[in-house]
């Protein structure tokens, strides 16, 4: 980790409670530690999270998210959920700082997806056609918002959000730019494209 800690705008715990996925059904509040942002990244004190369609279809176990007897699992184990959330940055370096625009103390949201950034999509753009993404709560590399601090992973895409708009409306954003797994319909709205939606449809 690289940043000093003047970089460091509230006292940081070294746990904090979350939801933690341990399979359908199965989901446990705990005291976990802390996750330290890598170089590159921000560490986010989560202030909404919203429960999607999908996270209920998620908890409920639907095959889409656990698989079936025609397709492996999707969604992992011992994962924080949550993939709709804004929070205050409380901890970043100047990588994180100057590639997504964003200080110390600013409201954040993030794209549920986190592209790979390689595969032909990413290079062309077109990263919301990514194949192997990782997606915010539901895979381990990229723990959700249902704790009191977060990462944002360094591949993620990053916004700030005005200051005046309430956490519990802001939350959502994420949802609405164009790739959330329950919500295809949303991204009519916004110019993203909803290609990415195709592979949640009729499941
Ligand atoms: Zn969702
Ligand atoms: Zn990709």
């Amino acid at each position: 980790m690289s940043e000093s800690p003047a970089d460091q705008v509230n006292h940081i715990p070294d746990t904090m409670r979350a939801v933690i996925c341990h399979g359908p059904e199965n989901y446990q509040l705990e005291e976990v530690a802390v996750p330290k942002p890598g170089p590159g990244e921000a560490l986010v004190q989560v202030e909404a999270t919203g429960i999607c369609a999908s996270d209920l279809k998620c908890y409920h176990g639907a095959a889409k998210f656990w698989g079936d007897s025609n397709r492996p699992a999707w969604a992992e184990t011992e994962v924080i959920p949550g993939h709709e959330f804004v929070g205050r940055v409380v901890q970043l370096d100047d990588n994180a700082a100057d590639r997504w625009g964003i200080a110390l103390g600013d409201r954040v949201v993030a794209e549920q997806i986190v592209p790979c950034w390689k595969c032909r999509y990413c290079v062309n753009g077109e990263y919301w056609m990514c194949a192997p993404h990782d997606m915010f709560g539901f895979k381990r590399r990229t723990p959700g918002g249902m704790a009191e601090y977060m990462v944002y992973n360094k591949d993620a895409l990053v916004y700030k959000i005005s200051p005046d708009l309430p956490p519990a409306q802001t939350a959502s954003y994420p949802a609405l730019r164009n790739t959330d797994p329950a919500s295809p319909r949303s991204s009519r709205s916004l110019r993203a494209p909803r290609t990415h939606d195709r592979r949640w449809r009729g499941e």
